[in-house]
């Protein structure tokens, strides 16, 4: 990956007057998406994600993290056209499939995959593993010998023996089932994967080892991957580039070594002060002032910046006005009025 960039970064240097760089994989541009509820007897209209932009490389991991309820999976989800966008495009190889009906939306499927954070679920109890990972083979067309060579390979790739695949969900561990479901997931070499929180339903050891597994397989692949997190060590250890959600909307999004070292976003600074220190003497001795309040409901958002309600840094401006996401760098963009 590091070479092909390095390639990338001669040869745009070279042609920078001459050609564009490569267009990204995905491009989402100003991506809305309304839940309709029920509360308090009346039908209402939840924006979970609003007006979110981004690029994704081929070949690229972003991290999109932020506190539970902020609209993360809302976003893999339309990433990966689960859930039908109300607004905005999602362009996927220069395609916009936003509203694609079902029927041309297949094409697109194989290409895009999800790994969840309960990976049971997503596999049907009463199916052989190996066929539910052929499954994504036998949709696109897969004849039965190359599926089942297929799967043996996928199997050995996710470290699992290969009598796994003659076994049943049930009969496996919350660690082999997730390897299975990242299997399934690469098995029909996707462009694109949404993993959300595909480590929070594991043990301590076993994330750490599911982690560096997708790392591995997403170098050897060159898959381009959304890592939805809520842990920003994770994210900071996977990804190329963190995005940062607050209560539906994007506020901060950096290159990841440049996150950790000069995160500008007064609530990226407080997820960031929110991680433990590796030290248990250290953490014991520090004082981190924890944000005031609670998150308000996405029914009924606050005015102007939305983070000004528990922002130490917010002015009357903040109060009133929405700021917009722009660059303060090459690659780093933030939404606040007072960085
Ligand atoms: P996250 O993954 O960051 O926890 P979600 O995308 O799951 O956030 O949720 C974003 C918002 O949308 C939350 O307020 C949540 O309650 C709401 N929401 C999510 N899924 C649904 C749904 N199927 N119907 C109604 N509201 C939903
Ligand atoms: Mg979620």
């Amino acid at each position: 990956l590091e070479q092909t960039i390095r390639f990338h970064a001669g040869w745009c240097r070279m042609t920078d007057s001459q050609f564009a760089p490569p267009s990204p994989l995905i491009e989402v541009q100003n991506l809305c998406v309304d839940y309709k509820i029920r509360s308090g007897g009346l039908h209402k209209s939840i924006r979970a994600v609003d007006c979110f932009s981004m690029r994704i490389a081929r070949g690229e991991i972003v991290a999109l993290v932020g506190e539970s309820g902020c609209g993360k999976s809302t976003t893999g989800r339309a990433l990966a056209r689960l859930v039908r966008p109300s607004n905005g495009a999602i362009l996927f190889s220069g395609i916009d499939i936003s509203h694609l009906p079902e029927r041309r939306l297949r094409v697109h499927r194989s290409k895009i995959q999800m790994v969840f954070q309960h990976p049971g679920p997503a596999l049907n109890p009463r199916v052989l593993i190996w066929r539910s990972i052929a499954e994504p083979l036998e949709a696109i067309g897969v004849k039965s010998e190359d599926c089942r060579l297929r799967v043996d390979a996928i199997l050995q790739k996710v470290g699992l023996p290969a009598q796994a695949g003659q076994r049943y969900s049930h009969e496996l561990s919350g660690g082999q089932l997730q390897r299975v479901a990242i299997a399934r997931a690469l098995v029909g070499r996707p462009d694109f994967v949404v993993a959300d929180e595909p480590l929070s339903s594991l043990d301590l050891s076993v994330q750490a080892q599911i982690m560096v597994l997708l790392k591995e397989l997403q170098e050897e692949f060159g898959t381009s991957l959304l890592f939805i997190t809520h842990d920003l060590a994770a994210a900071e250890y996977l990804s190329n580039r963190i995005a940062v959600m607050y209560l539906s909307k994007l506020v901060e999004c950096a290159p990841a070594q440049e996150f950790s070292r000069r995160a500008l976003h007064p609530y990226s600074k407080a997820l960031l002060d929110s991680i433990p220190l590796m030290d248990p003497g250290l953490e014991r001795n520090r004082h981190v002032e924890p944000l005031p309040g609670e998150v308000p409901s996405p029914l009924n958002p606050p005015t102007g910046c939305r983070f000004h309600t528990r922002c130490p840094l917010a002015d009357e401006r903040c109060r009133r006005e929405e700021p917009m996401m722009r660059k303060v760098s090459d690659e780093h963009e933030i939404a606040c009025w007072r960085v």
